[in-house]
């Protein structure tokens, strides 16, 4: 007897994140839309949008797919990729490569720790690669901005002055923790001068549709498929997306790997990004978070979508 193999149809993603866009979009009422800048506490929490983009290219949405938002702690992802490309595994000189367990902006751990953040994605992590790239480019603002403009295929990408300067006058707690390891010997350039950039990564906006496309180097293990470029190595890439699994969702980011099993990175500005290797990359925004600061219906639209798809990284 023989038996014939039924081919599956493939997964229509255009449908599916239609579907989950209507099955979420009520729970941004569970949350609150970050507040302690009045820049970002202006955001209207109604607003949500999903972006897919797969392996072959194709983009997929639903909802505000085309307003752009604050991309907050989601640049940490990209400052980091363009230390990491320049520096290698020298960066574990600076920082560490382990979960925190705190909330994004603690400052806890660096006296046990000498200075030495936990991972590149909490503030402290990000301040010291900021640290970096003021060391690596003539001008890290401009090489940023022109990075990202590539990974997402967006010259329009752009910094939003009123954020970076409403970041400036309200980020205490970033100040005290810059000048906390500057005292350790792991900040070398001026404070002012580090935040700066810092203040102006969280500051960048872009669109759900530009954010799915600017992580699709990672879907194409560290190649840039919009021009063939290599952005990360194989290895690089490999250890980047296992950071971004155990540390891109802050003190979360075991719940989000239990939940969803993606690597993902989020912000305070309600977006997330997350992919599956060799298969696609899923951008989300909706500004009203939990308590942890990550977007509430962004965190359940992704866990539909892989529990649905069938399709996660385990
Ligand atoms: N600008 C925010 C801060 O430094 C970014 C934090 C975040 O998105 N988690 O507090």
């Amino acid at each position: 007897m023989t038996h014939q193999l039924e081919s599956i149809p493939p997964i229509d993603y255009q449908q599916l994140i239609e579907t989950i866009y209507h099955e979420t979009k009520h729970l941004a009422q569970l949350g609150k839309v970050a507040d302690y800048i009045p820049a970002l506490a202006r955001v209207n929490p109604d607003l949500f949008g999903l972006s897919v983009v797969t392996q072959e290219g194709k983009l997929h949405y639903a909802g505000d797919h085309e307003v752009p938002f604050s991309i907050q702690s989601v640049s940490k992802l990209f400052t980091f990729t363009l230390a990491f490309s320049h520096l290698g595994s020298s960066i574990w000189n600076r920082l560490d490569r382990e979960p925190s367990g705190t909330s994004f902006n603690s400052l806890i751990q660096l006296e046990y720790e000498h200075g030495i953040p936990r991972n590149p994605f909490i503030n402290a992590g990000a301040i010291v690669v900021a640290d970096l790239l003021l060391d690596l480019c003539k001008d890290p603002l401009e090489s940023l901005l022109s990075f990202i403009q590539e990974l997402s295929g967006n010259n329009q990408v752009n910094y939003n002055e009123d954020v970076a300067e409403s970041e400036r006058l309200t980020g205490h707690r970033n100040f005290a923790l810059a000048h906390f390891m500057k005292s350790f010997r792991n900040i070398h350039n001026p404070v002012e001068k580090v935040l700066d950039i810092y203040f102006h990564q969280c500051a960048i906006e872009m669109n759900t549709d530009s954010l799915a496309q600017s992580v699709s180097f990672l879907v194409h293990n560290g190649i840039n498929p919009l021009n063939g470029k290599t952005v990360l190595n194989p290895s690089q890439a490999k250890r980047l997306k296992a950071l971004m699994l155990t540390t891109g969702l802050y003190n979360e980011s075991g719940d989000f790997a239990f939940r969803v099993g993606m690597p993902a990175k989020s912000g305070v500005g309600g977006g997330i990004v997350a992919l599956i290797p060799d298969v696609l990359s899923i951008a989300g925004f909706s500004p009203a978070l939990n308590e942890k600061g990550n977007s509430i219906a962004c965190i359940e639209a992704m866990e539909r979508f892989t529990t649905y798809s069938g399709k996660s990284i385990f």
